[in-house]
């Protein structure tokens, strides 16, 4: 069996159901129907590789909060709304974003290899996400005309949902596009399907022209088992940088223990902290909110108790802005 199929295994066997995710991870009946009610919004999607990280009996996990429906998700609160990032006006192309300068990022497919319940993109329209690579030919044209983008962010979704051929295709079409030079993948995946990380997808990433770069995204030190560190291992070893997103998130992240933690195990595994983010106010997330000024308590903790390039920069998402924003 390849290592591909075993990847693709587990997407297919993944956790779907709500009642089958409050069983596995034994959580009585009264978990079940509000389950059920925050699914119908935003579906379940959780691995058992992931499940198996899971500390069963315990409906405060960190872990589990970050696939498990809750009720508070079908509450509106004011100031968290369908799009809180701008996604909608920074649109170029169907599936190209563009915010920033020197960079742009292509929706690669609406797929992900886990549902996180806070995700910012929970109600993006991926219909409109190309399919094939002809559907990519108006944001390659884009891209192509603007001598200005030196990188391309392949984000989703999740990118590495996609398969490796798939993925090679695109990588070539962007690197016959000169003033391109780097390529940069946001995914989830070596976190939470580590066998994900192949020689296949090593071996197109190390042939592109273009230089690779490699963002995943783990919240708790705990996501962070033995095959994960192997994968990361093996793409640190191929000689891809490799940097963590991780989001302040209630109930998940937001002591300074944890978050400590987080980034040892990440700089023990050579992958460094890049950000921290303010949570991104989108409706059905509001129970994940850490205020701004806890998070500035927590990272100037974090910055008396580890190394300087251990210490994630802390940032918000404000639409309209030319970069991420510091919370100092
Ligand atoms: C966050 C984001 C990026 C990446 O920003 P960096 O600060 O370079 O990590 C690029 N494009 C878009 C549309 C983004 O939302
Ligand atoms: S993996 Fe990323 S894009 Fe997918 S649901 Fe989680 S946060 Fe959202």
């Amino acid at each position: 069996m390849t290592n591909e199929r075993n990847w693709r295994q587990a997407m297919k066997a993944a956790i779907r159901d709500p009642d089958e995710l409050c069983r596995l991870v034994g959580l009585d009946d009264r978990w079940r129907e509000p389950a059920r009610r925050a699914a119908s919004q935003f579906p379940v999607f959780a691995p058992l590789e992931f499940l198996a990280r899971v500390a069963p009996g315990d409906p405060f996990d960190p872990l589990l909060r970050q696939i498990l429906p809750l009720d508070a998700e079908t509450l509106e609160t004011a100031g968290f709304s369908r799009d809180p990032v701008g996604d909608g006006l920074a649109r170029r192309e169907a599936g190209l974003l563009q915010k920033y300068a020197g960079r742009a990022l292509l929706i690669t497919t609406g797929a992900c290899a886990i549902h996180c319940r806070y995700c910012f993109r929970r109600h993006y329209p991926y219909e409109e996400t190309p399919r094939s690579l002809e559907a990519w030919a108006p944001a390659l044209e884009r891209l192509a005309a603007d001598p200005s983008i030196e990188e391309v962010l392949l984000s989703g979704g999740d990118p590495l949902t996609l398969v490796d051929e798939q993925l090679a295709a695109l990588a070539g079409e962007l690197a016959a596009i000169p003033h391109l030079r780097r390529l940069r993948l946001h995914t989830r995946l070596p976190i939470v399907i580590p066998q994900r990380v192949d020689d296949a997808l090593i071996g197109w990433l190390r042939s592109t022209r273009l230089a690779p770069i490699m963002v995943i995204h783990a919240n708790h030190p705990a996501e962070i088992d033995s095959a994960v560190a192997d994968s990361l291992g093996k793409l640190v070893d191929a000689g891809i940088p490799v940097l963590n997103q991780a989001v302040l998130l209630r109930g998940v992240n937001d002591n300074v223990e944890t978050l400590a933690e987080l980034s040892r195990r990440l700089v023990n595994l050579r992958v460094l902290p890049y950000y921290l983010h303010q949570l991104d106010r989108v409706a059905g997330a509001a129970h994940f909110e850490v205020s701004a000024s806890l998070g500035q308590t927590l990272v100037k903790e974090l910055e008396t108790r580890l190394p300087g390039y251990a210490v994630p920069k802390y940032v918000q998402e404000i639409p309209g802005a030319a970069s991420k924003t510091r919370i100092l």
